[in-house]
């Protein structure tokens, strides 16, 4: 499975559950906006780690919205006491999304700890999440994502990046839009 699969997956749900959608920092924020650019992606620069935290963060202040982050290993690993905290929050409106590809895809493909050594699924429910799901198939990751509004899909994917073009809005801009739509009421409750 491919990470822009994944993406996909999770984009096409977000689109028809009206979820807020947090992209990790890098290339997986080129390949949502490659796949599905929408006032509800969140596409997250310059701060490695924090995806996770940013999209718990907005779970926690809009419990009326649902909110998905797609986070990567990398990023997991660097933020490993997100997965504590979101145990210690559970919001019932948040689903966290890890791409785990075993590599920094951003920088080089460079391997991560979760290649051989680190059980990201073990992590998580050791940080004492309750749903935690391992899933290593497009078919299991869409029968998840239709069953759960919350916890946490841990996907395995190959390394690799889709070769896709930049994001052809501005900062501000990404920032704005994403305001005016997080302020608004959801359309799926
Ligand atoms: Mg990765």
């Amino acid at each position: 499975m491919k990470r822009i699969d994944v993406i996909r997956e999770v984009a096409d749900k977000a689109r028809d559950s009206d979820a807020l959608l947090i992209a990790n920092i890098g290339i997986p924020c080129k390949e949502l906006y490659s796949v599905s650019d929408m006032p509800n992606n969140f596409y997250m620069l310059g701060s490695m780690g924090l995806a996770s935290s940013i999209g718990l963060g907005l779970a926690l202040s809009r419990p009326e919205r649902n909110v998905i982050t797609i986070d990567g290993d990398g990023s997991i690993l660097m933020n490993m006491g997100t997965l504590a905290t979101i145990a210690s929050q559970a919001p019932q409106n948040y689903l966290l999304v890890i791409v785990d590809n075993g590599a920094y895809g951003s920088t080089g493909n460079q391997p991560t700890a979760t290649l051989n050594h680190v059980n990201l699924e073990e992590v998580a429910q050791g940080a004492g999440n309750r749903d935690v799901f391992e899933v290593d198939s497009l078919q299991r990751l869409h029968t998840i994502l239709g069953e759960k509004d919350s916890g946490i899909i841990v996907a395995k994917a190959q390394p690799g990046n889709e070769d896709v073009p930049v994001i052809q809005m501005i900062p501000e801009a990404i920032l704005s839009r994403f305001m005016a739509e997080s302020s608004r009421a959801s359309r799926s409750v």
